[in-house]
């Protein structure tokens, strides 16, 4: 039977960048050698890496004086690299959910953290509006798409310091404008790459100013200086995000994927407003439109499991919500197509039918 993948992270791909990601570890550009056993100098490979620093920045219109890298740890390494090398009085951070609260509390680390605004007390169901960001911080960190809760910030803010972001699950999924951020990272496990790999956006004027030593590793300018090679770089995965952002390009670019992201949304927030049996989680204003989470409608509570089930047995993997919220969590990456989700909206109005 055909599944639809609703995984959170890590998630769908396209299936070009899948299927050429098997071609070259079958065999890397013709050379007779898989991609799992190159060196990462092999001129083909290095030219891998600076095409996939090229399309990020043609795809997000990345202005002069930025920097894209390429690291492992994942986004929670970039959870206490950002302090380390950004840090050097006081931070102020809007908490929007479990990963804006460790971000939060890596940060302490390093210096004063001031929060500037919580939904936490309301289950995160809500991107905090309204509050004063400190003058004097050396940054200001948002979290732009709050994965586990199902919210999202819809714009670019105008912040009076230096604008740091987590974007692991929403990068690519909208026009950003770059040059009103200072710094942004993610894990590349949810909209661009298998796990393994994160990418890091900075400004390159913002590095070298904290006064605290920096372990070589720790340090952007070391990664920004040896172009993502000072050591090992995660070889597959980088390659993998080379072929989907070729993917990317291929449909139209961000605009292109903004269109049907937000069409893909819209379908499935519709269905849970309309459907009887179902109802949404978060302010609608600050609806996701990467992680849609809902539950059962208060009446309909004892048809969770039915429901999951249901849904399971008609291709549905992955709705199940996170522990926090419970219910369920339809992820609507970049790579799930538009037919995924209608297939859940007849899932759903099946077993409303049922009931
Ligand atoms: C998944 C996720 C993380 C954690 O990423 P790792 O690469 O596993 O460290 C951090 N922030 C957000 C918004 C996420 O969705």
């Amino acid at each position: 039977m055909k599944k639809y993948n609703f995984n959170a992270g890590p998630s769908i791909l396209p299936v070009e960048a899948v299927q050429n990601t098997i071609e070259a570890i079958k065999d890397f550009e013709g050379s007779g050698i898989g991609l799992l056993e190159i060196s990462h100098r092999t001129k083909g490979y290095e030219k891998v890496v600076a095409d996939a620093v090229a399309l990020f920045k043609e795809l997000l219109h990345i202005p002069e004086g930025y920097s894209v890298i390429f690291l492992g740890g994942g986004a929670s390494l970039q959870f206490c690299m950002v302090p380390f090398n950004l840090l050097e009085k006081k931070a102020a951070y809007l908490n929007t959910g479990t990963w804006a609260n460790k971000a939060q509390k890596e940060a302490k680390l390093f210096g004063e953290v001031v929060e500037v605004a919580s939904s936490k007390e309301a289950n995160y169901t809500f991107i905090p509006k309204g509050y004063d960001i400190p003058k004097d911080a050396d940054y200001f960190h948002i979290t732009t798409n709050n994965t586990i809760f199902g919210t999202e910030i819809h714009e670019d803010y105008d912040s009076p310091v230096t604008l740091v972001a987590d974007m692991s699950s929403d990068i690519f999924s909208r026009p950003i404008d770059v040059k009103k951020y200072g710094l942004i990272y993610g894990g590349a496990q949810k909209n661009l790459a298998p796990a393994g790999v994160t990418f890091i956006i900075v400004k390159d004027e913002l590095l070298g100013k904290v006064t605290r030593p920096i372990p070589t590793m720790l340090d952007y300018r070391t990664h920004i200086k040896e172009g993502s090679m000072f050591n090992t770089p995660p070889v597959l995965p980088i390659y993998t995000a080379l072929q989907t952002l070729k993917w990317l390009k291929s449909i139209g670019g961000v605009d292109e994927m903004y269109r049907r992201n937000k069409e893909k949304a819209g379908l499935l927030y519709a269905e849970i407003d309309r459907n009887k049996l179902f109802k949404g989680t978060t302010a609608v204003e600050d609806r996701s439109l990467m992680n849609i989470c809902f539950v059962m409608n208060d009446e309909y509570q004892h048809l969770n499991d039915e429901f999951y089930a249901f849904a399971t047995e008609k291709g549905m993997v992955g709705i199940k919500g996170h522990r926090s919220v419970g219910g369920f969590r339809a992820s609507t990456y970049n790579a799930l197509p538009k037919e995924a989700v209608e297939a859940l909206i007849a899932a759903m109005q099946a077993f409303e039918k049922l009931h």
